[in-house]
């Protein structure tokens, strides 16, 4: 273990802990400062391409995320006014022999926990609880970091995994609040006994309409369905301050078959999310600090890989740190360079993978003409997201030598 400064963390999340046991295993010693009284994730479920389990083999933690994960046997779109099948990916052995990693869903908390319990493991990362991050100075061979309760902690580093409303990011890049998408989320877990239509339980499945989705994949060993219903509002496009409430919620799933409108009943209307993204910032470095995750690339989950960006960007990062050294700038920088175009380019496709989800009128049949038309083991619209990132892909083997 080396004698250097720590690397301070602002943020606990996926992204955070990710950052953490990446750069543990790169030979630095870590703090991660986390604003909530303890560590932890929601109640969900979350999708996980197959470009990040190579990414949490190279963690260390693939092997304790295995048991919490299922592995549905397809991705299947279905038209939600019609209740029909558009078209589907199969995960089965031709995904397999092309992307050599599975697509799998898991609760939040296991994921996050097997995160937590590698960190805990390790006596290199130091967590801390209720320390939110209030600001910091990069004083060029050190950051001094301070928090909400008034304490301060020096290292060498920062990296800002602190999330949507990023405190880093607001003095890293300056670009303001993130911006309002109008769309509007709301979860729930259920028990599988009680879901009616079960025709689609082994899969993950968006039932696409006008202005809305609504997403269902089993966790947990198959109990639990999770469901996660999405409307695009019309009242926050008109203008309206009262927006995306239960009531728009099922005003705009009133077109639906009746099977997509008896599924509202398994989200808690209780609570909902207004969802943000930001367009793409070609630099979230300055000096001794970057940023990663949420706080770096803010995007709409409607590709399911605002998570699985966080956990390449970790990945990439302890790889650059690795091999700068001690010049924290050259690495961020170079960290930076090689996460940039992938993720502008998931932040863009997310905006617009949700306009297709949406559509109406002649958008919508289009939309479905060309589904007919997919070939179900060739994913062409995502297969450079799938194929993951060169860290992922074996070692190129050595030319061999010239004779002399
Ligand atoms: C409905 C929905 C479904 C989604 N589904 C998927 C999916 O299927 N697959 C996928 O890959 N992604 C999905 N995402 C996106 C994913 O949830 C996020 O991209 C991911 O959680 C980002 O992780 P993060 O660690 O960067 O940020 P966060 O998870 O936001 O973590 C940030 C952490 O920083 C802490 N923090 C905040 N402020 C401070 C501060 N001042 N000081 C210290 N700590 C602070 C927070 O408490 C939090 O613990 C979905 C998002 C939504 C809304």
């Amino acid at each position: 273990m080396s004698n250097e400064r720590e690397i301070l963390i602002s943020g606990g999340g996926i992204g955070g802990l990710s950052a953490a046991l990446a750069l543990a295993r790169a030979g630095r010693r870590v703090r991660v400062l986390e604003k909530a009284a303890e560590f932890g994730e929601i109640g969900y479920g979350i999708q996980m391409g197959p470009n990040i389990q190579p990414m949490l083999e190279r963690l260390g933690i693939a092997h304790a995320i295995e048991p919490h994960a299922v592995y549905p046997d397809a991705l299947v779109l279905a038209d939600a006014i019609t209740g029909k099948e558009l078209t589907r990916i199969t995960l089965g052995a031709a995904f397999l022999a092309r992307y050599r990693h599975r697509y799998f869903v898991i609760h939040r908390r296991d994921l996050h926990g097997a995160m937590l319990d590698a960190c805990r493991a390790r006596g290199d990362i130091a967590l801390e609880p209720s320390k939110g991050l209030e600001r910091f100075d990069d004083r060029g061979d050190r950051v001094i970091v301070r928090c909400e309760d008034g304490s301060a902690y020096e290292g060498a580093a920062l990296i800002g995994a602190d999330g949507l409303w990023s405190p880093t990011r607001a003095a890293v890049v300056g670009d303001g609040a993130p911006r309002t998408a109008g769309h509007f989320a709301y979860r729930g877990m259920v028990p599988i006994d009680s879901i009616i239509d079960r025709s689609y339980e082994n899969s993950m499945i968006i039932y696409a309409g006008p202005s809305l989705h609504l997403v269902q994949y089993r966790l947990r060993g198959g109990t639990v369905m999770n469901n996660v219903a999405t409307i695009a509002s019309h009242r926050h496009a008109r203008g309206e301050a009262d927006c995306g409430g239960p009531d728009e919620l099922t005003e705009i799933f009133a077109r639906c078959d009746p099977r997509v409108r008896q599924m509202l009943d398994y989200v808690g209307k209780d609570r909902h999310w207004a969802l943000h993204d930001r367009p793409p910032a070609a630099n979230w470095t300055k000096g001794n600090v970057t940023l990663l995750g949420d706080a770096a690339h803010p995007m709409l989950q409607y590709l399911a890989q605002g998570a699985c960006m966080a956990i390449e960007d970790a990945v990439v990062l302890g790889a650059k740190v690795g091999l700068a050294g001690a010049d924290y700038p050259r690495a961020f920088l170079a960290y930076q360079e090689e996460r940039f175009y992938r993720t502008a380019r998931v932040q863009i496709t997310a905006r617009a993978f949700g306009d297709i989800l949406h559509a109406d009128g002649g958008a919508r049949e289009l939309r479905n003409h060309l589904c007919a038309q997919r070939d179900p083991d060739w994913p062409a619209e995502i297969d450079w997201l799938y194929r993951g990132i060169a860290a992922a892909r074996p070692p190129t083997p050595p030319a061999p030598m010239p004779p002399p």
